[in-house]
C-alpha cells in the first residue's frame, strides 16, 4: 500500500486505478440501459467530478450531452445558512433528462441547497450519479441513483478530488491516516 504527502498529511491508497475504472465502467453500463433511447443532460459539478464525468462519459453507449457547472455558496442575508449559485448553466432543462454528476457527496448539503434550482425548470427526469457517498456523514438525505463506492466518513484526494488545490491529477483514490 502506498503513502503520499499532500500538503502537510499523509494519505494511504484506497481504491486503485483499476478498481475506479472498472466500477465506473458497470455505472455507464447501467446508465446506458436506463436510459436507452433516451438523449440525457449530463451535467458535472466542477472542479471535482472532471475525472469520472470523463471516464463515465466515454464509456456511455447511447447518445448524451454533457456540461459543467460551478456551484458557488455565499451567506444570504439572513442566518438560515448558505445559498448556491450556479456558474455556467446555459442549457434549458424543461424536458430532458438530467444526471448530476458528482465527485463525493459527504454530508448531502451542496446538492440538497442547489437541486430545487434545478428541479424549477422542470426536467423530465432528475437523476444523480456520485462517484463517492460517505453515507455516515448524511445530514440531508439525498436520493443518489447511481453511487460508485460508499465510503467511510475519511477524507480522501485524487482521481479529481483535492486536498487544498492539490492531488486532483492522482489516479487512484487515497484516504487520509
Ligand atoms: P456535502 O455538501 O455533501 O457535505 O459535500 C460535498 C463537497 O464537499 C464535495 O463536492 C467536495 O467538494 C467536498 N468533500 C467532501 N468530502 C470530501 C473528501 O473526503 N475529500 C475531498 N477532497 N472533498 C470532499
Amino acid at each position: 500500500m502506498a503513502v503520499i504527502r499532500v500538503h502537510d498529511k499523509s494519505f494511504e491508497t484506497y481504491l486503485s486505478e483499476a478498481t475506479i475504472l472498472q466500477r465506473v465502467k458497470e455505472l455507464a453500463d447501467s446508465i446506458s440501459r436506463d436510459y436507452e433511447g433516451k438523449r440525457p443532460l449530463f451535467i458535472a459539478i466542477l472542479n471535482g467530478s472532471f475525472m469520472f464525468a470523463s471516464d463515465l462519459f466515454k464509456q456511455l453507449n447511447i447518445e448524451a450531452e454533457l456540461c459543467f457547472i460551478k456551484l458557488a455558496s455565499y451567506k444570504g442575508m439572513k442566518s438560515s445558512g448558505n445559498v448556491v449559485t450556479s456558474i455556467g448553466l446555459e442549457d434549458d432543462l424543461f424536458g430532458k433528462d438530467v444526471i448530476i454528476v458528482e465527485d463525493i457527496v459527504d454530508t448531502g448539503k451542496t446538492l440538497h441547497n442547489f437541486l430545487p434550482k434545478l428541479v424549477h425548470q422542470q426536467p423530465a427526469s432528475l437523476k444523480i450519479a456520485s462517484l463517492l457517498h460517505k453515507s455516515e456523514a448524511t445530514e440531508f438525505p439525498l436520493e443518489l441513483n447511481y453511487i460508485g463506492f460508499d465510503i467511510p466518513n475519511k477524507f480522501v484526494v485524487g482521481y479529481g478530488l483535492d486536498y487544498d488545490g492539490l492531488g486532483r491529477n492522482l489516479k487512484e483514490i487515497y484516504q487520509l491516516i
